[in-house]
């Protein structure tokens, strides 16, 4: 079996890589640098490794770069949803229709399952490559100048020729990147959710069909609600999630505990199936779903210090996307500062920034109309109405999962360089970059894609 010994790794390239954050977008950058030949260091602030969060989704864009670190398909495999369907309901449990999934033959591998169980494969991943992830680190300045980056914590320099900050959604870089603190808006939403063992569900002869023949993927729409229960493990494990409007509080958390019966409160009068559910659930979290503009920028004045995954681009759940955009950062990331060079990052920086912006905005903007669908149709009609009733339709879109992050940053790479130098840009000029350099750079990988 392929295990991360089969790991290939490119010549050295000298390029000081240091990264913040152990999440997905900084684990995911980590382990491309490393894959890419650039020297590597990850600061993360936890104490220890904890397998925390509930359900997560991996989609086939992001399952295109975890096939490229051997043994990684393997290990996700078995612990990940296998369902093939979605089915659809309205919030009083009539039948709307079926959304066929299974589209790993178009698109290739995703993986739905507890984020901290994925998330300590990679992190095992990571550590078995030799990366060095550091813990208890908590940064408390970045800064840079022309010719280098670094960032401060518990009081020693971390020195690199780049910082890419993936601190998540409450980043200390991006504030300074954005020169100021980009405070989060209420959303009007919040989000009840659950992880639990699925014994109480099987012996329950109303929600014993989600779990009892495999995995099974359910969603229940109504006004400004909706459900989604997803069956892991052949039904061993069970997750749901319950997004509704919610003004209370903006406190971002991903460990404020919750109380089933307000839970049970707000689906007063839904299906029976979804309240025997919630009924069955021995603990769930309130997470406070926020509100933040895209911001103006994701680099900062000299290009040395970098936003990617949530830093920079905070996800609606609605699009699926937000840990997969967050591994396609640091994947487009190995890639540009590969064909830029060490004397050149930050124009890599830059390239990054603008082959990303408008693709993740595009990607955010599919949270935002899945929501809508589901929210705001007329519920009371949908079983008549088959077009309104597609439009509830979930990851769809072929430019967002058939996409190769590392294919496209090594096709388009030249060219973005080329309008940067053009004065086509997000930030100061290039310089020093001709676009003949480039072009001569581009590896014979660049038409790779990988089949998975
Ligand atoms: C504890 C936790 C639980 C989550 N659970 C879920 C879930 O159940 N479902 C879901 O869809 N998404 C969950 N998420 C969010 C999801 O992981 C991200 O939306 C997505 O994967 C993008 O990842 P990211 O790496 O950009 O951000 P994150 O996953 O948030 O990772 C950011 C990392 O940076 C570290 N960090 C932050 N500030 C500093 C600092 N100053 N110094 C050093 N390190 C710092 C954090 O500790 C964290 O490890 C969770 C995130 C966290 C942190």
């Amino acid at each position: 079996m392929p295990s991360s010994k089969d790991f290939p790794r490119a010549p050295s390239t000298g390029i000081r890589v240091v990264i913040v954050g152990a999440g997905f977008a900084g684990l995911t950058a980590a382990i491309e640098c490393t894959r890419k030949g650039h020297s590597v260091i990850v600061l993360e602030q936890f104490k220890e490794f904890k397998v925390l969060g509930d359900i997560i989704s991996l989609q086939p864009n992001a399952g295109r770069i975890l096939a490229r670190w051997p043994g990684m398909t393997e290990q996700l495999y078995p612990i990940c949803h296998v369902g093939k369907h979605l089915k659809f309901k309205s919030y009083k449990g009539e039948e709307l229709f079926t959304q066929d999934l299974d589209n790993e033959k178009i698109f290739g591998k995703k993986y739905s399952g507890h984020r901290g169980e994925i998330h300590q494969i990679v992190w095992k991943y990571a550590n078995e490559l030799g990366i060095d992830i550091r813990l208890r680190q908590t940064i408390s300045e970045y800064f840079e100048t022309d010719e280098e980056a670094g960032v401060i914590s518990n009081g020693v320099r971390h020195v690199g020729d780049v910082v890419l900050a993936a601190d998540g959604v409450r980043s200390k870089g991006r504030t300074k990147v954005l020169g100021f603190e980009d405070r989060p808006q209420k959303s009007g939403y919040a989000i009840y959710r659950a992880w639990l063992d699925s014994t109480e569900i099987r012996k329950n002869p109303l929600t014993r069909y989600m779990v009892e023949n495999g995995d099974t993927f359910n969603a229940w729409v109504g006004p400004d609600k909706h459900f989604l229960a997803t069956s892991v493990k052949d039904g061993k494990d069970f997750s749901w999630v319950c997004t509704h409007t919610d003004d209370a509080d903006i406190k971002e958390s991903w460990q404020q505990p919750g109380n089933i019966q307000d839970a049970l409160d707000i689906l007063e009068g839904w299906d029976p199936v979804v309240r025997a559910i919630v009924s069955a659930t021995p603990s769930c979290i309130d997470w406070k779903l926020v509100y933040r503009d895209p911001l103006p920028t994701w680099i900062s004045t000299k290009a040395r210090i970098a936003l990617i995954g949530d830093a920079a681009h905070p996800f609606l759940p609605t699009a699926t996307q937000g840990a997969s955009q967050a591994m396609e950062d640091g994947c487009t990331l190995a890639v540009c500062f590969e064909l830029a060079g060490k004397r050149h990052i930050p124009e890599a920086v830059r390239a990054y920034e603008k082959i990303r912006y408008d693709r993740v905005r595009a990607a955010q903007k599919t949270g935002e109309d899945t929501r809508k669908n589901w929210h705001k149709s007329n519920h009371d009609t949908l079983v008549e109405k088959p077009d309104d009733m597609r439009k509830l339709k979930l990851n769809k879109e072929d430019w967002l999962l058939a996409h190769d992050a590392q294919a496209h940053a090594y096709q388009v790479f030249p060219e973005v360089c080329a309008k940067l130098a053009a004065g086509e840009k997000r930030g100061e000029d290039i310089a020093g970059l001709e676009k003949d350099d480039l072009v001569a750079n581009v590896p014979n990988s660049m038409a790779e894609t990988v089949v998975v």
